[in-house]
């Protein structure tokens, strides 16, 4: 599906009246008290005291923002919550920014609610280490992926005021129109249905709505980014036959296939291979900042003609060109200390934090997260763009000044109408592009269904 209504001339003007104050309604805090961040700060609060025109206009667009905001279905595809829920004891009711907090996150039900959010895909993350982990371990991988699936149905239940399951399209507007957020889950990590169609099936049962075909890992079917310059794993050139095979099985029972995580090559194969729409469920651009986690420009607009959504990853190792650099010398810095000090964890991560700081280039502006939406809404489409947080999945000071918790969403509404963005292609950007590919997939399902059933 092809769909280009965004016209950037018409967001020029804009543009260049609007770009020296991209700072200055970043209302949260600044965590890492940086010179340029207080001499910002200081000037925020001169700028929005004062009575100049400038002012009066720009609290005129935060409060035509906020109101188109709360107007919309904000969805997030990845939220990473789910690992400091099971492994620290954390609990959505918790103020998880509170500084006595013993768990600090990005994610709780009060900034949710803060944040406008009507829709959270909870990332049933998988780490590839429970491949191998005995039961007495928490292991294995489909174990795992059980064990975190309670975790939010225990959240659900504990929450039934603010959260409420859902498994359609449909029930997300309803349950989004009733007050309550939307809670759905997707798999991260392929490895976790252990090769099996069953397993997918009885996954898709349990209210999984997508799947990561892999994590950092490639798995027996796909290939991940994560190690395909490794040369002790064995690669499959992209998908293995099961590999399509577990692609047109999530074409049939209606799962969306999210490529997020995938081999470049993995990627155009599920393109070739795929029925529905596809997401990426936390994916940002390569063109911008040169990570091979993020998509290349063709990539973009393979999921425009494909029909899916790019959802953009809000972590700033990948949108800052500076930082991405620097992520991907510290993946080849890790493994070489791991050879080091194999049995040293501690020592590994001590000094790879220390590396970290020593090279740190300083907070990243919003406005790099808002050139990275803007970027896949001029290369795949403005249909194909969305938002993918990666809310606790990343360092805990990995994003961008005024994107520092998921209270902080409302900013990008504001951001997108600073750069002349329409609220229908707003709301698009919010959530609707997903939700049509969410009724999408669905529409496909049953249409494959009922020409065919699975005989494996
Ligand atoms: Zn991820």
């Amino acid at each position: 599906m092809l769909n280009r209504s965004f016209t950037p001339s018409a967001a020029i003007c804009l543009i260049a009246i609007f770009s020296a104050g991209s700072l200055a309604f970043v209302s949260g805090p600044v965590s890492d008290g940086s010179q340029k961040s207080n001499a910002q700060n200081v000037r925020q609060a001169a700028s929005l005291s004062s009575k100049t025109p400038s002012t009066t206009d720009d609290a005129a667009l935060r409060a035509r923002a906020n109101k188109l905001h709360r107007a919309s279905i904000v969805v997030d595809t990845h939220n990473d919550i789910t690992s400091p829920l099971i492994d620290e004891g954390f609990d959505l009711g918790m103020s998880g920014d509170d500084p006595a907090a013993k768990v600090k996150t990005h994610t709780d039900l009060r900034r949710m609610k803060a944040g406008g959010l009507g829709a959270e895909f909870f990332a049933v993350y998988v780490g590839k280490e429970f491949v191998n982990k005995k039961p007495s371990e928490g292991g294995g991988a489909a174990r795992r992926a059980l064990d975190v699936i309670d975790a939010v149905n225990e959240q659900i239940r504990r929450h039934p005021e603010s959260l409420e399951k859902a498994s359609t399209a449909a029930d997300i507007r309803r349950i989004v129109k009733s007050g309550k957020i939307a809670a759905l889950m997707g798999i991260e990590g392929g490895h976790a249905i252990e090769d099996s169609l069953r397993t997918l099936r009885a996954f898709y049962n349990l209210g999984v709505r997508y799947m990561t075909l892999t994590h950092t890992n490639t798995n027996d079917w796909a290939d991940s980014e994560g190690d395909i310059n490794n040369r002790n794993v064995q690669h499959h050139n992209g998908l293995t036959d099961l590999g399509r095979d577990i692609v047109h099985e999530m074409n049939r029972i209606g799962m969306m296939i999210d490529i997020s995580h995938v081999a470049d090559k993995t990627f155009y194969d599920v393109i070739a291979t795929t029925h529905a729409p596809v997401i990426a469920s936390h994916s940002s651009c390569r063109a911008i900042a040169n990570h091979s986690r993020n998509m290349t420009d063709d990539m973009l607009r393979a999921m425009g003609k494909n029909g899916g959504v790019v959802m953009v990853n809000f972590y700033d190792g990948f949108l800052d060109p500076r930082k991405a650099e620097l992520a991907l010398r510290s993946r080849t810095l890790e493994d070489e200390l791991k050879a080091k000090y194999p049995d040293d964890p501690k020592r590994v991560q001590s000094e790879l934090d220390a590396w970290r700081k020593a090279n740190d280039p300083g907070r990243t502006p919003l406005s790099v997260l808002i050139d990275h939406i803007d970027h896949v809404a001029k290369v795949a489409g403005i249909d194909h763009v969305g938002l993918g947080s990666d809310f606790d999945g990343v360092p805990f000071t990995g994003l961008p000044e005024g994107m520092e918790d998921i209270s902080k969403l409302p900013n990008i509404t504001f951001e997108l109408m600073k750069r002349g963005y329409s609220d229908a292609d707003i709301k698009k950007v919010l959530g609707e592009n997903l939700l049509r590919v969410m009724s999408e997939v669905e529409r496909v399902a049953s249409e494959l269904s009922s020409n065919r059933a699975s005989s494996k």
